[in-house]
């Protein structure tokens, strides 16, 4: 380290359980977090601010105005600049710390890239919203052999749980298993029961922490149990789960999510949207808008999607080939305005 950084970390360095050489460590580490909502943003945060080498972070997303409550990166203009929560989070945490390589990747994680965008790093974070992109997470942590933390929150509480292939319970041991012990935010999600910011920031402190013991090499600090805790209530569990020994993922390694039998191409996102992501389709943005007809209203873009309105629906399409249309629940209408506007 040289003077400027033990300048910079010299309050975490005065605690015994980093010290110089953990601050050294954590300098050298990379981790990959996958969701930037607010979870993965208050992950990230503590973690570029700690002094995380590398970090990468994978988002689907762009970032609105009903985000601001509780995704601590996330300012006003990015929601009005419709910015992808991936570019918007890197340049925000470029701008706290300028050491850190930070790398922000617009995209679904799918099991046709989950391998390739989680490979390389020694620790993969849980910063999504849902199930299915846990699952796919879970399969992939296994067959690379890397541990991964789950963590979720939803209402006043949250849940989260360090996972080492082989040696924890992993998510499947949790979930899939009878009589499975069904933690907080595995029922419900934010946008049925809502959320308060306090809860995924006490889970995220959590994940951290756990996360820079990992990178650091200090396994025997790690808490080794599926912790749940609610600020309103102010109720504390630490439940010690126990591996399933026939798990379909990490004793069976059947990797149904990681090999796309379980990936829908069509998946409900938030309250009242699709996604249709059609494998593999690059799609040029400029010609798109120009192709628009006069159905299309509110045309807006920026470098990463283009925006437009049509009836009540709201549709944002990105390179990749993703889709997001807003303003229904129905995949038929999405795959019709998807038809109709981008092309079958
Ligand atoms: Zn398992």
């Amino acid at each position: 380290m040289n003077a400027r950084e033990i300048e910079r970390y010299s309050r975490q360095i005065l605690f015994g359980g980093i010290g110089e050489a953990g601050q050294e460590r954590l300098l050298r580490a990379s981790a990959v977090i996958v969701g930037c909502g607010a979870m993965g943003a208050a992950v990230a945060n503590l973690l570029v601010r700690a002094g995380i080498g590398t970090l990468r972070l994978i988002d689907r997303d762009f970032v609105e105005p009903s985000n601001l409550q509780r995704q601590s990166l996330y300012s006003e203009s990015d929601a009005r600049e419709n910015l992808p929560k991936a570019v918007a989070a890197e340049r925000r945490l470029i701008a706290i710390n300028s050491a850190a390589r930070v790398e922000g990747i617009v995209t679904d994680l799918t099991a046709e890239n989950a391998r390739d965008l989680l490979s390389g790093f020694p620790l993969i974070l849980d910063g999504t919203d849902n199930f299915e992109t846990r699952f796919l997470i879970n399969d992939a942590s296994i067959a690379l052999n890397v541990p991964w933390i789950y963590a979720a929150a939803v209402a006043s509480s949250g849940v989260t749980m360090t996972i080492f292939p082989g040696e924890t319970p992993c998510l499947a041991c949790l979930l899939e298993s009878d009589g499975a012990q069904l933690g907080a935010g595995a029922e419900e999600t934010c946008d049925t029961a809502g959320i308060l910011n306090a809860a995924v920031n006490v889970i995220a402190s959590i994940e951290a922490t756990e996360a820079m013991k990992i990178l650091i090499g200090d396994r025997s600090g790690l808490h080794g149990r599926l912790i749940s805790f609610d600020v309103w209530r102010n109720e504390f569990r630490a439940i010690r789960a126990a591996r399933n020994p026939q798990c379909r993922a990490c004793a069976r390694k059947e990797f149904r999510y990681l090999e796309g039998e379980a990936q829908p191409h069509i998946t409900m996102c938030g309250r009242d949207s699709v996604q249709i992501h059609e494998r593999g389709r690059h799609l040029d943005l400029g010609e798109l808008n120009r192709r628009l007809g006069p159905t299309a209203s509110d045309v807006r873009g920026n470098d990463f999607l283009l925006r437009f309105r049509v009836n009540s629906y709201q549709v944002t399409v990105f390179p990749d080939g993703r889709v997001i249309v807003k303003g229904t629940r129905d995949p038929a209408v999405a795959r019709s305005l998807y038809a109709r506007y981008i092309g079958a």
